[in-house]
């Protein structure tokens, strides 16, 4: 059996020069967890060329999601990009990702926290049910260049707070704090510099992280990961991965090659 399996694509939206989501048929045998990731792609010269890609969706949904960057030479998005409903993809048959609730040791708020496409595995955490059964208060923070970037926004401030089965627990706990570095906006700067400078807190009403009280999920740049796992290493926390729960895990959201 082959390691992928060719599904649809449903539906295509750009939503803008950067960036664009895309649906795709499931074949019920594909299982995962939400906060996953699979590799996903195109069959190019007779071959698979495939790439990490998070489902967006969420793992009870019929379909599947992606949110993808478009590299304008990147040998996968220079192509992917220009993929039309009707046209085929590659998944493979293993999701894998450290970014799973198994991971995390129980605590009161869970902290999600992403830049650019590092959103992906968020979007399947905040519509899981089991999300908001673990914590009082989900924090997801996304922070991007240019406000064109906030993908999802009218979801996260919207549509997710209507759902029929998760809007009272988003209305009571999910909270949503978008975050601009390129343009001015309401809240501006980078993610870790605002954790740093306890401006995030004070923006979303809750107190300073604290490690009995606290759970973490990154995904996003390099950059990011590295200095926020340096600061959470600094302050003790312990990093969990596959069998070993800990307080923060780490997933990044592509590798500078
Ligand atoms: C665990 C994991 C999960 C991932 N999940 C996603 C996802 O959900 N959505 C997604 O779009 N990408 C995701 N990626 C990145 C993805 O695997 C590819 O790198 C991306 O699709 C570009 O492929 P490419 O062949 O066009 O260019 P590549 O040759 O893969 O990348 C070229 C360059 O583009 C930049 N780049 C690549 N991906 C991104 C990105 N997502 N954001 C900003 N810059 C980037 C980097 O500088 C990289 O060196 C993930 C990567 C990892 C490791």
């Amino acid at each position: 059996m082959s390691a992928y399996k060719e599904e649809t694509v449903l539906s295509v939206r750009h939503w803008n020069g950067d960036l664009f989501s895309f649906t795709t048929t499931r074949d019920p045998s594909f299982r995962f967890k939400n906060g996953q990731f699979a590799m996903v792609g195109l069959e190019a010269q007779g071959r698979p060329l495939v790439r990490a890609y998070s489902m967006a969706s969420a793992n009870y949904d019929d379909l599947l999601e992606f949110f993808s960057i478009k590299v304008q030479n990147g040998p996968l998005t220079s192509r992917l990009q220009h993929i039309q409903p009707g046209d085929r993809v590659l998944v493979g048959r293993k999701p894998v990702g450290t970014l799973v609730l198994d991971n995390l040791l129980p605590g009161k708020r869970l902290y999600l926290l992403s830049t650019g496409t590092g959103l992906a595995p968020f979007l399947s955490l905040t519509r899981d049910p089991e999300t908001y059964e673990s914590f009082e208060k989900v924090i997801l923070a996304h922070g991007v260049r240019h406000l064109s970037d906030l993908a999802y926004y009218e979801r996260l401030t919207e549509t997710l707070a209507e759902d029929e089965y998760l809007g009272g627990m988003v209305r009571e706990k999910l909270v949503y704090y978008p975050v601009v570095t390129r343009e001015a906006y309401r809240n501006s700067g980078r993610i870790s510099d605002l954790i740093k400078s306890g401006k995030f807190f004070e923006t979303i009403g809750q107190p300073p992280l604290n490690r009995e009280e606290d759970r973490v999920m990154l995904c996003g740049s390099p950059a990011m990961l590295a200095e926020l796992r340096q600061m959470f290493q600094e302050l003790g926390w312990v990093e969990g991965n596959m069998g070993e729960p800990g307080e923060f895990v780490i997933e990044k959201a592509f590798v500078e090659r």
